[in-house]
């Protein structure tokens, strides 16, 4: 079995190389072909000897993710579904701007999964339907963005279906890990991925920049809060009761709303930062306007932000999204509240950019 090269820090490839009597120099070289220039192979990284590359190809996997599919969206989104060593499916998002994450140079934000599939099962989506079946490995999480900036500078990438030219200086500001999985139960893994994708050796994106979504797991919560990289964190709350999270997200009956407003209580205490909430708004079950006064009240208790989210139904799943009225009056109603929310204006929903969606599409239907 070769070791997936971008599963390692600078230190760990240094000590590799010293071992076999390289000077210390050339894990700095290498580290920027991988990271820096993207380069596609071992072959590629012309000044380092023949000899070196050649055990370095026999040594360590350069790449793990290849590409399967691609869907452009009207609205700029991109989502593309990669297939891994073992034949696994994950998917990625790029979106262009995030109105609803932050502020102005927001632009090329990168959605990774963590995981193939997903233990918690929340009835709404799509990403555990099928079950959990592994955990991604630090380098396949850190090559779902670095494909795409390979992508975008070399191939192009899209503005919707306008083919784009290819920008040498292509770069991601941003990095959600909000696709499919849940991030805090592949902690290890997590952590290593975005030591790297932050490093300034490896992908060099600002923590500030980095935010990290759980449904809600409060042990992984305070270990988060005593983490040295200052990460963003967000919370699917999706509801302010045990009844209402419960009848959506299994994952409640563990751990119970007390148990993870004690977690947030903590994280928000120890890091001074303020986390986000998350409500995907879902008619009918969370979209009542005394909802959002308890969202609000939680909220302001926790200094959190609220990010709001309209279902993005699903075919073959039985929630629906509430009217558009309903969800400006929602949010208006908790901003009424003295409360930092946004609704989030949709991306991607012509293409199935919802968690999980277009492995399902493609599983159901496979690509030849
Ligand atoms: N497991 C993590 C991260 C993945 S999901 C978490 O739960 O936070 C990222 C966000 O998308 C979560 O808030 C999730 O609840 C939400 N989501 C999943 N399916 C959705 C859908 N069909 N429409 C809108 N939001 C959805």
């Amino acid at each position: 079995m070769k070791l997936d090269l971008k599963s390692l820090t600078q230190d760990e490839l240094s000590r590799l190389l010293i071992k076999q009597g390289h000077p210390t120099y050339r894990s700095a070289q290498v580290v920027q072909w991988t990271y820096e220039r993207a380069a596609e192979s071992f072959e590629a990284m012309s000044n380092l000897s023949l000899p070196l590359r050649q055990w370095l190809a026999s040594e360590f996997d350069l790449w793990m993710v290849k590409g399967l599919r691609e869907q452009h969206s009207t609205d700029t989104t991109e989502k593309f579904l990669w297939q891994l060593r073992d034949g696994q499916l994950v998917e990625t998002v790029l979106i262009p701007a995030t109105p609803g994450l932050s502020s102005s140079a927001d632009r090329h934000t990168v959605c990774v999964s963590t995981q193939v599939g997903c233990a918690y099962g929340c009835k709404f989506c799509a990403s555990g339907l099928h079950g959990f079946r592994r955990n991604l490995t630090a380098g396949e999480i850190v090559d779902q963005v670095l494909a795409i900036v390979r992508l975008g500078r070399t191939t192009g990438l899209r503005v919707g279906d306008a083919p784009v030219v290819a920008d040498p200086k292509f770069r991601v500001q941003n990095i959600v890990v909000m696709g499919m999985g849940e991030p805090l139960a592949n902690y290890d893994n997590l952590m290593k991925a975005l030591k790297i994708i932050n490093a300034p050796w490896g992908l060099n994106i600002g923590s500030r920049k980095i935010t990290v979504s759980t449904c809600g797991l409060p042990a992984q919560i305070k270990k988060l809060a005593t983490e040295p990289l200052q990460i963003r964190l967000a919370v699917s709350l999706h509801g302010t009761t045990d009844k209402v999270r419960d009848q959506i997200m299994p994952v409640n009956q563990a751990h119970p709303i007390g148990e993870l407003v004690e977690a947030c209580e903590y994280y928000a205490k120890t890091k001074g930062r303020m986390m986000t909430f998350e409500y995907v708004l879902i008619e009918g079950v969370n979209d009542d306007l005394n909802m959002a006064d308890q969202l609000a009240a939680m909220a302001r208790r926790l200094h959190a932000k609220v990010n709001l989210i309209p279902y993005n139904p699903m075919k073959d799943l039985r929630w629906q999204r509430p009217s558009m009225d309903r969800c400006y009056a929602f949010a208006a109603r908790v901003k009424s509240r003295g409360v930092a929310a946004t609704l989030r204006i949709e991306k991607g929903g012509d293409i199935a950019a919802a968690c999980g969606q277009l492995r399902l599409q493609a599983e159901r239907k496979p690509a030849e």
